[in-house]
Parts: C-alpha cells; structure tokens; sequence
C-alpha cells in the first residue's frame, strides 16, 4: 500500500470501519512510514479533543436503529465514492459532531417533557464552541453599540442593552441571532485579549440560577437585569468574567 491509498483510509481505521484484510494493510503501512504515522497520530488527537468538548447524550434505541438502516442503505452507493478516494476533513467532523450533539439536545429536551438548567448550560456551551469552531460568529461586525443593537431590532421579541466595553478591556465586536433552549436568543460578542465572551440574552424566565459555573475550561456567568437573562460564556477565568458582569451592570 502506498502513502496516498493508506491516507484516505486512516480516518476509517480511526472509526474501526475497515474489514480485517485492509485494517492489515494500512496498519503495516503506518509500521513503515513515519509521515503517515504522524498524520494519524494527528487525525487521533483532533478526534479525541472533539470527543472531549462535545457533550454526550444517549440516543434512543430507535434512533439507534433508524440511524443504523439508513448507513446500510447508503453503504453501497457510497462503494464507488470510497475507491475514488475519500479525504477526512476537520470541517466535516466538526459538523458531524455538532450534528449529533443537537440531535441529542433535542432528544434529551423531548423525553423530558422540558429543559433543565443543566441542559441549558450545555446548550449555551455548546452554542460558544459552535461559533469558535464555524464560521457564523458575528451577523453585525461593529465595535459601536449604536450600531448592534438597532440591528436587533424587528429580528426579536425584545431589545438587548448592548453595550461597549472596550474601556474596561472587554471591546465589543458585535453580534448575531442565535437559537438556544428552544428559543431564539441575542449573541452579543466581545474580546478579551485574544479571547472571545459570547454573552447570550433573552428574557427572564423559570431558568434564572446561581452563577458562576465551569466546564471543560470553559466559565459561565449569569445575571438579569430589566428583565432579561445575561449569560456570559468564554474561556477566561470567572474573576474576569465577573468584572465583566460589573462593568455590564453599572
Ligand atoms: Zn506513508
């Protein structure tokens, strides 16, 4: 097996999706080349840093088995697409991943009849990585409040104070819709250094809590004022969350 057939197969190998016969091939390719060896070394770490951010849920046994009848519906037609040769993509990993996890998220919010505040923790979690990891970060690229928060207007059921920080070290860089919980929220972005602070608003309702709350390297903090729930997400430490929070209530 050469470098470029062991490279389109290593991702499958990863994902323990190849038959005995080519598992032995691309494995003693990798025995012999150092540069294919490193790209799979590589490909194992992307995939476990993933695995590591994306919250689990469990899927239903139906979803399991509806899931597993349409792979094997698929699995002839894409025969052809596979010897042409397939090349792992981070892009599409990432979405796979984010894909599962929303379909969990919505799975898990069905069979209990509701959310909770853990979920909607993993919700407003997962919303801050999907906007790091795609392309959808800012919908108004603006440093000026005057700027973004007439840009909500008619887009929600409500107005987001916005407001710019960059005298506390905290510049705003605008803002976009986002859909959350089950409902569509305000994301207003800000920089802290290199960092990026989501701050997802929306009005008040029963899922106010005790704030702060950490996860995977990740801070949360939350506060209401006039009405409507401030969740602030980065990876920042929660003290400079917190002074963020006290610039924003001022
Ligand atoms: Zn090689």
């Amino acid at each position: 097996m050469n470098c470029e057939s062991a490279r389109q197969l290593i991702d499958q190998l990863l994902d323990e999706e190849l038959d005995a016969g080519l598992r032995i091939e691309v494995r003693g390719h990798l025995a012999d080349c150092r540069a294919c060896l490193e790209a799979y070394a590589r490909l194992q770490d992307q995939k476990a840093e993933i695995q590591g951010y994306a919250p689990h849920y469990e899927a239903p046994a139906a979803l399991v088995a509806s899931i597993r009848a349409a792979v094997e519906r698929e699995a002839a037609g894409e025969k052809a697409a596979l010897a042409a040769g397939t090349k792992w993509r981070w892009a599409a990993v990432a979405a796979s991943v984010l894909l599962a996890v929303s379909l969990g998220w919505n799975f898990a919010t069905l069979r209990s009849g509701g959310i909770n505040r853990d979920m909607l923790e993993e919700s407003l979690l997962t919303s801050h990585l999907r906007s790091l990891i795609g392309t959808h970060l800012l919908d108004v690229v603006s440093t000026d409040q005057h700027t973004v928060k007439p840009w909500f207007n008619g887009k929600l059921d409500f107005s987001p104070d916005v407001r710019d920080l960059s005298g506390g070290g905290f510049p705003l860089a605008g803002g976009r819709i986002d859909y959350l919980a089950g409902r569509t929220v305000a994301a207003l972005v800000f920089h802290r250094r290199q960092h990026v602070i989501n701050l997802f608003v929306w009005p008040v309702d029963a899922l106010a809590g005790a704030s702060p709350w950490s996860r995977q390297g990740f801070n949360l903090v939350h506060w209401e004022s006039g009405g409507l729930n401030y969740w602030a997400v980065s990876d920042i430490p929660v003290s400079e969350l917190q002074q963020f929070q006290a610039l924003y209530e001022k």
